[in-house]
């Protein structure tokens, strides 16, 4: 099969910085045990495993602020992800007189810091974002001037008398959120300001999307928890090209396959990249009338994060 690879994909910046950590503090006996990750570290369920193979315990339940997941820590370290938290958990941990080690990326923390800054001028935030992803946790403690929104009837819903208001986002969403949310809300608050956040990292994945060349269809590899994995998707359908997800390639239909003869591949930030390179392969061995290139069966067991 002719198979595409779409550039930029994979890791993105803050997840290499946040792994390379997760491997520092593993190897490193002076960091005080136990070591618990407050939430995914990054939205892949691959990469979890591996880091509680090598002692790193994930709390992570989807019920639970990060402020409530603290509570199951006694003592030892304490890693904030990549996400960010917010300003309580930092003090709640520092209370309970934990070692706290941060990898919140520079772009998450850039974009928080946006909408702390617009609030003490006096705006309300609009934020773009999913209601229970740990960022909108977080821009969410800064106090009732912030309103998470991610559809239109949100936007409908608001009631703020403020004459001030400003529009940022999750730096994960689709540039498509930004500017369709963001041309309704301007349409309610003519005097809206908006501030796109959306990292490079997701703004160049999702360019190379929407701007590939013609294909019967679009792979997408990611973890279905991966926010910017699932907009790759929806940025692929919005420029009319029929994609899927798949989180590895055991989620490949070989009957699907069968109707293709063009496809093109790309991966969230947060995928390791031997999942992605295993199917590249697989869909450019592919042959209908062979069945012998028809087993979906993943040879990736261990995730050499960096290979
Ligand atoms: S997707 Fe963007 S904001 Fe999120 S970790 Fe990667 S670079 Fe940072």
């Amino acid at each position: 099969m002719e198979v595409v690879t779409l550039s930029p994909r994979g890791y993105c910046r803050g997840v290499v910085d946040a792994v390379k950590e997760m491997q520092k503090i593993a190897k490193d006996p002076s960091i005080p045990r136990p070591v618990h990750v407050l939430g995914l570290v990054v939205h892949n369920e691959k990469i979890v495993r591996d880091f509680e193979d090598l002692g790193l315990k994930t709390l992570n339940d989807e019920g639970k602020t990060r402020l409530e997941l603290l509570d199951e820590i006694d003592g030892g370290t304490v890693v904030f992800t990549a996400h960010g938290v917010a300003d309580a958990v930092y003090e709640k941990a520092e209370k309970k007189g934990l070692s706290i080690i941060d990898t919140t990326c520079k772009d998450v923390k850039k974009s928080q810091n946006a909408v702390k800054r617009h609030l003490e001028e006096g705006y309300d935030v609009l934020f773009v974002g999913k209601p229970d992803h740990p960022e909108s946790e977080t821009v969410k403690s800064y106090g009732d001037g912030v309103h998470v929104i991610e559809s239109e009837e949100d936007i409908e819903a608001l009631d703020i008398g403020n004459g001030r208001i400003a529009l940022t986002n999750q730096t994960t969403m689709s540039l498509y959120d930004i500017y369709h949310l963001g041309e309704r809300a301007r349409a309610r608050f003519p005097h809206l300001k908006i501030i796109d956040e959306i990292c490079d990292a997701t703004r160049s994945r999702q360019e190379a999307v929407k701007n590939q060349p013609a294909v019967d269809h679009c792979f997408v590899v990611g973890d279905r928890r991966s926010n910017n994995s699932k907009k790759l998707v929806e940025t692929a359908r919005k420029a009319r090209i029929p994609a899927s997800l798949v989180e590895s390639v055991e989620d490949l239909s070989v009957e699907h396959l069968k109707e293709l003869g063009k496809v093109s591949v790309t991966s969230g930030a947060s995928t390791p990249s031997q999942l992605t390179k295993e199917v590249v392969r697989f869909l450019e061995n592919f042959d209908t009338a062979d069945p012998a290139t028809h087993e979906t069966k993943s040879l990736v067991r261990k995730h050499n994060l960096f290979r």
